[in-house]
């Protein structure tokens, strides 16, 4: 049954009320642009103490376009016209620098205010010295098909390796979307296509271009939203992987990628090795120099070892001194050889402490992967070899041997 149906006289007096209540369809999509924009700054406001970059301006921005939507639907005197119209830019250009500061981006750019200054000068021109309205919507359409194309692009080009895509997608194509709107807008009143004489009249492109808005709008914040909780989700997942003081791969993340390369040399019949390295008598830099220096210290063989080591080789802190190195594709000898040549510039370099410089060497176990082998059983066979270098003096690299475990004799090359 439609709602428009009477069923008795009494009925049939309330619906004449209802179908004839004079709510044009750009007011009633206004409505709904108010509230899907106060929903959206209730929202990223709930994500204020996460501290993101850009969803403050977000958040405010959506609250500017709410502001907008209420006095255009409450008034369309030409005060409220150039208030709302002012207040819309403004929020689209906050927006933009929002998702500028998202991807960490120098937030505003000098030509954009004087193009704001223009277009704040153009829409008092046409509104009270020459009165244009179709001047003022291709102002203002042309200005947030910039924002919005310049929103798309940069979500593509700064767009994370490495994080999901569907997100920064759906925001890119909520934002050309809204673009070519804007653009199609700005082009049709720019050439003098349509012609209209109040502002919002309820012409079929009105209706049409406020209701791709209402419906991109939302999109647009669902995105911002979307794209926070990805920022969130990374700082997650970078916290339980990598070790803070060093910036390697934390134990667990070290041995999830040690699996997984495990099986993919297993498959390709490939090699892949395995080097423990210990610091040595690092209690001792502890004990002597305090905890902040051997910190410090630490950091500074991590950094040696990360620097040092091939962009194909995987490394992680798995113990308090301790660290785990693997060399894809890579014999054992080549590894042990590898390893020693980093023994010796770890030796080679100093950690500049307040008290002190301090000079650490590192000992290190070295074995490769066998097809029966799992990760548990080389690695306890490095282990045992690295166990043998402590023992063997310290500062040196044991290859993990059948029998047993063979010093590594620096080469002449190692510096
Ligand atoms: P060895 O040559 O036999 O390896 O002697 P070591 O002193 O290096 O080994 P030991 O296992 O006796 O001591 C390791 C020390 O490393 C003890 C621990 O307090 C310290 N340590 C572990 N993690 C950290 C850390 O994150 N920061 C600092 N400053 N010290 C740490
Ligand atoms: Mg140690
Ligand atoms: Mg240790």
């Amino acid at each position: 049954m439609s709602q428009c149906e009477p069923v008795s006289s009494q009925a049939r007096s309330w619906n004449t009320t209802i179908c004839r209540t004079d709510m044009s369809i750009p007011t009633a999509l206004l409505g709904i642009a108010i509230l899907s924009c106060l929903m959206s700054a209730a929202v990223l406001g709930s994500l204020f103490q996460a501290k993101i970059p850009g969803v403050r301006q977000w958040c405010v921005a959506s609250g500017m376009l709410a502001a907008t939507a209420i006095l255009l639907l409450l008034r369309r005197s030409d005060v409220a016209v150039v208030c709302g119209s002012a207040l819309l830019v403004l929020a689209a250009l906050l927006a933009l620098q929002g998702f500028r500061q998202f991807f960490h981006q120098q937030p505003s750019l000098i030509w954009e205010y004087g193009a704001l200054g223009a277009i704040l000068t153009g829409l008092v021109h046409w509104t009270y010295i020459s009165p244009d309205v179709n001047a003022r919507a291709a102002l203002i359409s042309g200005f947030l098909a910039y924002i919005r194309f310049g929103i798309g692009w940069l979500v593509q080009r700064y767009r994370p390796a490495g994080r999901p895509k569907y997100s920064y997608y759906f925001v890119s194509v909520a934002a050309v979307l809204g673009a070519i709107v804007h653009a199609v807008r700005c082009a049709e009143y720019a050439l003098g296509l349509v012609h209209e004489t109040t502002f919002l009249e309820a012409t079929p492109i009105n209706v049409a271009f406020l209701g791709m808005a209402t419906l991109t709008l939302p999109c647009l914040s669902v995105g911002m939203v979307m794209l926070a909780h990805d920022r969130i989700a990374e700082r997650m997942e970078r916290l339980a992987t990598i070790d803070d003081l060093t910036g390697m791969l934390g134990r667990r993340a070290f041995i999830a990628r040690a699996e997984a390369l495990f099986d993919l040399t297993r498959a390709a019949k490939s090699k892949l090795s395995i080097a423990i390295l210990d610091i040595d008598h690092f209690k001792d830099i502890n004990d002597g120099y305090g905890h902040a220096a051997g910190d410090r210290a630490l950091a500074h063989v991590a950094s040696v070892i990360s620097r040092e080591t091939r962009p194909t080789d995987v490394i992680g802190r798995i113990g308090g001194e301790e660290f785990a190195l693997l060399l894809p594709l890579t014999g054992k000898e080549e590894a042990a050889r590898l390893t020693d040549r980093l023994r010796a510039v770890v030796a080679a370099s100093v950690s500049r402490a307040p008290a002190a410089d301090l000079v650490c060497t590192v000992s290190a176990g070295v074995d490769e992967f066998d097809a029966s082998d799992t990760l548990a059983s080389v690695m306890a066979r490095a282990d045992a070899a690295l166990y043998a270098a402590k023992a063997g003096g310290r500062n040196c690299v044991m290859l993990a041997g059948a029998s047993h475990n063979q010093r590594v004799e620096p080469s002449e090359t190692t510096p």
